[in-house]
């Protein structure tokens, strides 16, 4: 490549992140980590909506992960970086590494064959697991199928979070026994990731359970996912705001174009797949009322990511079936690594 000075610079597909991942390696030394440093992969689990997505971005402290009162928002796995220092006033030197799954439900199509997949995935690889349960109503199937899958996992610590206590009346323990039922649990607490009740416990108790390890992430990386992807799950929340009920998850955003104009302008162009005609002239609305408030609000969104301001364009176009074609998805970039491409 080096040889053809006309080859043009593919930033997109050159870039490797584990390269840059590894000089980052080298920093831990240098910074001279305290020993008791600890570090460690969180698996996020439960099945959709229990307030996986809100827990991790309420620690982070910033919004990464999207949420959405429809199940189903979050598509790919998401690192959620949180790096703690004792000297800036943090209860511990650490570096937790959350992993945001999909629900794990049952799969009706191949999209949710993928997110199944992604949210199995994540186990193994954790050192705990934080079971998110909603506190507020009574077991089901799915959460009692995800209890299994973790009781396969046997080395794994398991923590029952047992969210939205708020909705709780006062003192009430809502159907904290009936969860705690579904499995042998290192640990219990009843949390509210919405309004903050026992969040510090429970990353505390969290930290009591990661191993001794360096820093894995410079301290300022909050995720591993590209500003584009984030983009484009903004806008996709965005629809899904408004179109809570006409509008089943069959909604796919690219972004086409991503491009920063200047220092404090981005221009970002992006297109909203949906499966059928009328789902078409639904986002769109009267004339291209629905889409303009759906832009303006997206665009908001990205420019409190990107802190500059952002010029968005979008798109709406139908493409049938994208969700059963497996091809589709793969170019959508739901694809499983490894899976041969
Ligand atoms: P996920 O699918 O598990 O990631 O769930 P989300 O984080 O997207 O949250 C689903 C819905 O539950 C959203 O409307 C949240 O605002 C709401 N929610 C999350 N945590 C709490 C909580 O502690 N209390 C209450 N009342 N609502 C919550
Ligand atoms: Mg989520």
């Amino acid at each position: 490549m080096t040889d053809d000075p006309e080859e043009p610079t593919l930033a997109g597909d050159d870039w490797e992140p584990e390269e840059l991942l590894d000089e980052d390696l080298a920093l831990p030394a240098e910074l001279d980590l305290p020993p008791d440093h600890r570090s460690g992969f969180v698996a996020v689990v439960g099945k959709p909506n229990v307030g996986k997505s809100t827990l991790m971005n309420a620690y982070l402290g910033q919004k990464i992960a999207i949420v959405s009162p429809k199940p189903q928002t979050t598509r790919n796995r998401l690192l959620g970086i949180l790096t703690l220092e004792r000297q800036r006033g943090d209860v511990a030197d650490a570096q937790v590494i959350f992993v945001d799954t999909p629900g794990i439900h049952r799969p009706l199509h191949k999209l949710g064959e993928y997110m199944v997949e992604q949210a199995v995935r994540a186990i193994p690889d954790a050192d705990l697991v934080l079971f998110v349960v909603d506190v507020s109503s009574p077991p089901n199937d799915e959460d009692r199928h995800i209890a299994s899958l973790l009781q396969r996992q046997r080395e794994l610590p398991v923590l029952l979070v047992l969210n939205k206590i708020d909705l709780v009346g006062e003192g009430q323990p809502g159907y904290a026994a009936e969860y705690q039922a579904l499995g042998a649990f290192r640990d219990a607490i009843a949390i509210s990731a919405l309004q903050g009740e026992n969040r510090d416990r429970l990353l505390e108790m969290i930290l009591a359970h990661l191993p001794l390890g360096p820093r894995y992430y410079p301290e300022e990386q909050i995720t591993d996912q590209q500003l584009r992807f984030m983009a484009a799950e903004l806008v996709r929340e965005a629809v899904m705001m408004h179109l809570r009920q006409e509008i089943p998850y069959s909604v796919a955003v690219i972004v086409d174009q991503f491009k920063e104009r200047s220092e404090d302008m981005t221009y970002i162009s992006a297109t909203v797949l949906v499966e059928r005609d009328t789902q078409k002239a639904i986002i769109l609305g009267h004339g291209g009322e629905m889409i303009k408030r759906i832009g303006r609000d997206a665009r908001r969104q990205i420019e409190e990511l990107l802190g500059t301001r952002v010029f968005l364009e979008l798109w709406v176009k139908v493409r049938k079936r994208w969700r059963a074609d497996e091809q589709e998805l793969r170019r959508l970039g739901y694809a499983t690594p490894g899976r041969g491409d």
